[in-house]
């Protein structure tokens, strides 16, 4: 069922009362895979009770540590945001992203949809994982949905693609952001070996890097390219790199 490979992240929810109330946004709309990434406070009664009646998507319900964890197998991930952002990522409108995630969960494919705590939202930490940003176009004036809310706005927008005619059948083999975070430490490794990334330093170039290839969102067969083209670059000090022992990594 491609409606169960896409699931709703609520990164550091703080009332559980509010986690319930996503899961019956959810069920509604035919949706089912929820993880939560360190929750305030879970299982909790409240969340049972705002449930409603869908308690089973908060049986099934995943805990995870971080949000790299949650999406690691995903080949697309947004992050929903109630304000714009100092570094730009792509805005997309709740069809849009609909649209896409529909399109590769059709495909086979799992992928991600990031919402944040109630009191401060998704760190930039977290949007960098993602693709694009999500808003909901709202009143400027007052823009900050309640988190159940805003899920079930999306999780209704995710229905009407599901409803709505299949989408195209593509050759394109999607990356999962294990595989993408294999060739970040590779390029990471490679910059710091020709001496132009500072080890010492070297996030902030890092994190620009990354932004890019997310939102480039390469298919499997371009990384294996750029991996090669790393293996290819001669490091001082070290031996030529090995693809095949990399690509086991
Ligand atoms: N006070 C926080 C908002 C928290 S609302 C802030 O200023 O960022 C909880 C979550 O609901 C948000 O992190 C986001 O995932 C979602 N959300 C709220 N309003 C939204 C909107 N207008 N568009 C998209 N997502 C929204």
């Amino acid at each position: 069922m491609s409606l169960a490979r896409i699931r709703i992240v609520l990164v550091r929810p703080q009332h559980p009362g509010n986690i319930g109330a996503v899961a019956r946004a959810m069920k509604n709309m035919g949706l089912s895979s929820l993880v939560l990434v360190a929750p305030r406070e879970f299982p909790a009664p409240e969340a049972v009770a705002r449930a409603a009646g869908a308690d089973d998507i908060l049986a099934s319900a995943q805990v995870a540590e971080s949000v790299a964890q949650a999406v690691a197998p995903c080949t697309r991930v947004f992050a929903t945001s109630a304000r714009a952002r100092k570094i730009p990522w792509p805005v997309l409108a709740p069809e849009q992203a609909a649209g896409a995630l529909w399109s590769e969960a059709a495909a086979g494919h799992e992928v991600a949809l990031l919402f944040g705590g109630e009191r401060s939202g998704l760190a930039n930490e977290d949007v960098d994982f993602a693709q694009g940003l999500v808003q909901i176009p709202v009143d400027p004036a007052f823009p900050s949905l309640n988190l159940a809310a805003a899920a079930q706005v999306l999780c209704y927008e995710i229905r009407r693609q599901a409803l709505g005619p299949p989408p195209a059948v593509t050759d394109h083999v999607p990356t999962s952001q294990d595989e993408l975070n294999r060739f970040f430490a590779h390029l990471e490794t490679v910059l710091i070996g020709i001496g132009f990334l500072n080890a010492a330093h070297p996030r902030k170039l890092m994190r620009r890097l990354v932004r890019l290839f997310r939102r480039a969102t390469p298919d499997q067969n371009e990384i294996n390219i750029l991996r090669g083209i790393l293996t290819a670059i001669p490091v001082a000090g070290q031996p030529p790199a090995n693809l095949d022992k990399i690509s086991q990594e």
